[in-house]
């Protein structure tokens, strides 16, 4: 059975400037939390001037504290007299990386070590809520061929990922086997991971670098207008993994991994949504044809092994523990799609992608 929380204790969430992030701590804060929040830097309003506005309207709800994952201590005073720990902060990149090492694998493993010690330091904590991702249960998608019935799930670990071959996978692989590891040397507080698919939905902020925007705006831009590649992507949308990511941090059910899933599609599918809604922007109406891809494919930055392992299998995703473990049920593809374009619109990024 897992530890009973105290919904008045406060809740310390990582990185609150984040794409993912910033939804969970807006979700708390409407149900009513006392919220934590580290950021990396506080004199750079820029990035989280959407956090500042949402704790103008929860007055005295929301605290902000300066945390960088690769300083020892950083997140001490940030986690104190918290019960509940949200761990989302990590690099999300893929695509322009020049170190693997220096700019994925170093800021997540070595974030998980330190926001861990911290909570070893700090007596109030009895949950953690680690935001993993869907690569750690997966390395490439031609993996699949391999599992029960062509689908993954929580007993699937990604054992093919290297700082040389989908950094990014490996990055979230090891900060989460590191995060299970240390949990299993205590007992004070329990262990809750998320395992998110490819995330879309509205952001809260009109920053574009996080991996999930850039996908989405270089779609209704332009970028893929000659096809996309074929094979079914995972899809979930933001507001329903912060929202398991509450569920996790309160429910006593929450132990273990979590796939957070919603739908499997592919980009034309999406393209598709978009099309239904905003049919005059410069959408892709076809596949990339395989040979094509894997001429055009390195000149855009992906490797032979990436192309040969990954494009045009599909990838499926056993998504029950989620629904009957923290009781989620996930909104329709649709909508998700929809609501980050107009987003993304509202917002004045469409065109400069
Ligand atoms: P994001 O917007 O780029 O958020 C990444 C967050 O990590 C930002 O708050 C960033 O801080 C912080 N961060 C990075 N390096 C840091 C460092 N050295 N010190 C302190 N903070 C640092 O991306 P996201 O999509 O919200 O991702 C959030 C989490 O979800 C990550 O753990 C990611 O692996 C996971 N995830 C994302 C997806 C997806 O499709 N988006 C899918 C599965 C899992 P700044 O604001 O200062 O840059």
């Amino acid at each position: 059975m897992m530890k009973e929380i105290d919904k008045n204790k406060a809740v310390l969430v990582t990185g609150g400037s984040g794409y993912l992030a910033s939804w969970i701590v807006k979700l708390l804060l409407e149900a009513g939390c006392q919220v934590h929040t580290t950021v990396r830097n506080q004199a750079d309003p820029q990035k989280y001037g959407h956090l500042l506005r949402l704790a103008e309207q929860y007055p005295g709800k929301l605290c902000f504290f300066e945390a960088n994952l690769l300083d020892e201590g950083a997140f001490d005073s940030a986690m104190s007299g918290c019960e509940v720990v949200i761990h989302t902060a990590s690099p999300f990149k893929i695509a322009g990386i020049k170190d693997p090492q220096k700019e994925l694998v170093e800021p997540a493993l070595t974030g998980v070590r330190n926001v861990f010690a911290s909570v070893g330091r700090c007596e109030t904590v009895k949950r953690v809520v680690l935001t993993s991702s869907i690569v750690a249960v997966y390395g490439d998608a031609v993996e699949r061929v391999q599992t029960e019935k062509g689908i993954f799930n929580e007993g699937h670990w990604n054992a093919t990922s290297s700082v040389a071959h989908q950094p990014y996978s490996y990055s979230k692989t090891v900060a989460e086997k590191e995060a299970w590891q240390i949990a299993a040397e205590q007992s004070r507080w329990d262990l809750a991971v998320i395992n998110p698919g490819l995330i879309l939905g509205p952001s809260l902020s009109s920053r574009t670098d996080s991996t999930s925007i850039s996908l989405m705006r270089q779609l209704a831009s332009g970028r893929f207008r000659m096809g996309v590649p074929a094979g079914k992507q995972a899809f979930v949308d933001v507001r329903d993994v912060a929202q398991a990511h509450l569920l996790a941090a309160f429910s006593p059910r929450a132990g273990g991994r979590h796939i957070a899933v919603a739908h499997h599609q592919d980009f034309l599918d999406v393209a598709q949504v978009i099309k239904t809604a905003y049919p005059q922007l410069p959408l892709p109406s076809g596949y990339l044809p395989g040979w094509l891809f894997r001429l055009v494919g390195p000149l855009l930055g992906y490797s032979r092994k990436f192309i040969r392992r990954n494009i045009g299998y599909d990838l499926l995703f056993d998504n029950s523990r989620i629904r009957q473990n923290l009781g989620i049920s996930f909104r329709p593809f649709n909508e998700t799609v929809l609501n980050h374009i107009a987003q993304l619109k509202n917002d004045g990024l469409l065109k400069r992608a």
